[in-house]
């Protein structure tokens, strides 16, 4: 069957009965809005993001389980970086008719098990027939303890600078699948079904050591830049203390310019931070208490030291903040 046969109130129907309740959602699926509640004391995050296929996706390079997956994750990311706790999640499909309803219903089982992972749940969304490319919309709302999101704009100079997990993978798992090449586990796992740092998120909010976060998606400078920016300071970062996969260690051993992957390529879903010295022992712990590496990778400068990238020698590097752009890259 496809969707032109169930159309789109039978559609609605099947995420109505597949999608869970969630304590602060009064009312979810099948009015005209979503009714919800937040603690006294509480403020909410919310964000969207937009994942288009031969822009974002390629149905031929992953199944739509996974991207379900992605697409809440790539949300929560965001609610992540703010150290917010995830609660709602809202999505918008834009369908071609002749899609069939098992890849639909792939896809909202890949959404809910990452919203029952995150602790979230679908309490709405908006269904309409695409006439070419398959759309992703994911709102998701998420909360915090009333002022105390992690904002890009807290970092000072003399600040430690931190990331999360491992950088690059993403990137160099999508130059294989330009290449025409297969992927290996890892590097699959890395790009089509990346992990938000939830959980971490919410423990450097509430440990009070980050001063100013962000989560990468559009590659370390790019994302770095914003950070730079928002906090009007600037940092030294040092390559060689970027935390690297194997896989992607051993790619880089054999051709050095998958090492600009690291620095530039997008869609790590980690966790940039920023945190005085004095924390080191404190985000030790909390690191391994979240079972998520924690790399101290440079430190912030003034804002008129700009912003410096060093190799392993000291040496400065030339580089721009160059990350993806929807308009300026690619086609
Ligand atoms: P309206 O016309 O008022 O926008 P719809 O008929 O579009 O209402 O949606 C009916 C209900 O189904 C709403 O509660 C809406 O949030 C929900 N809904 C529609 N599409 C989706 C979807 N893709 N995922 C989750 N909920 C959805
Ligand atoms: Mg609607």
């Amino acid at each position: 069957m496809n969707l032109a046969e169930l159309g789109e109130f039978g559609l609605i129907e099947r995420i109505r009965k597949a999608a869970p309740g969630h304590p602060g959602l009064r009312l979810g699926i099948g009015d005209d809005c979503a009714v919800s509640c937040l603690h006294p004391g509480e403020e909410l995050l919310t964000t969207t993001d937009l994942l288009i296929e031969g822009v974002h996706f390629r149905r031929d390079w992953t199944d739509l389980y996974r991207l379900g997956r992605k697409c809440v994750a790539v949300n929560v990311s965001d609610l992540a970086a703010m150290g917010g706790e995830p609660r709602l999640l809202f999505l918008g499909l834009g369908l071609p008719a002749q899609l069939r309803v098992a890849d639909c219903e792939a896809l909202l089982a890949g959404v809910l098990d990452a919203a029952a992972a995150y602790g979230a749940a679908l309490a709405g969304g908006d269904t309409c027939r695409s006439p070419g490319p398959l759309l992703l919309s994911v709102t998701a709302q998420g909360a915090v303890p009333t002022g105390e999101a992690v904002l890009r704009s807290g970092a000072r100079p003399g600040d430690d600078l931190y990331v999360s997990g491992t950088l690059g993978d993403s990137a160099l798992a999508l130059r294989e699948l330009l290449a025409g090449r297969p992927l290996d586990a890892h590097l699959a796992a890395r790009h089509h079904d990346p992990p938000a740092r939830a959980a971490l998120g919410q423990a450097l909010r509430h440990s009070r050591a980050a001063t100013a976060m962000i989560d990468l998606s559009d590659g370390l400078l790019a994302d770095l830049g914003h950070l730079l920016a928002a906090s009007k300071i600037g940092a030294v970062v040092e390559t060689g203390q970027l935390p690297l996969s194997r896989v992607f260690a051993a790619a880089g051993a054999t051709d050095p310019t998958v090492l600009d992957l690291a620095l530039k390529g997008g869609e790590d879903y980690e966790l940039l931070f920023t945190a005085p010295p004095a924390r080191a022992a404190d985000l030790a712990l909390l690191a391994d208490a979240a079972g998520v590496p924690l790399t101290r990778i440079g430190r912030i400068t003034p804002p008129e030291d700009g912003l410096a990238v060093k190799d392993r020698n000291g040496r400065l590097l030339a580089t721009r903040a160059a990350g993806f752009d929807h308009f300026r890259t690619g086609t």
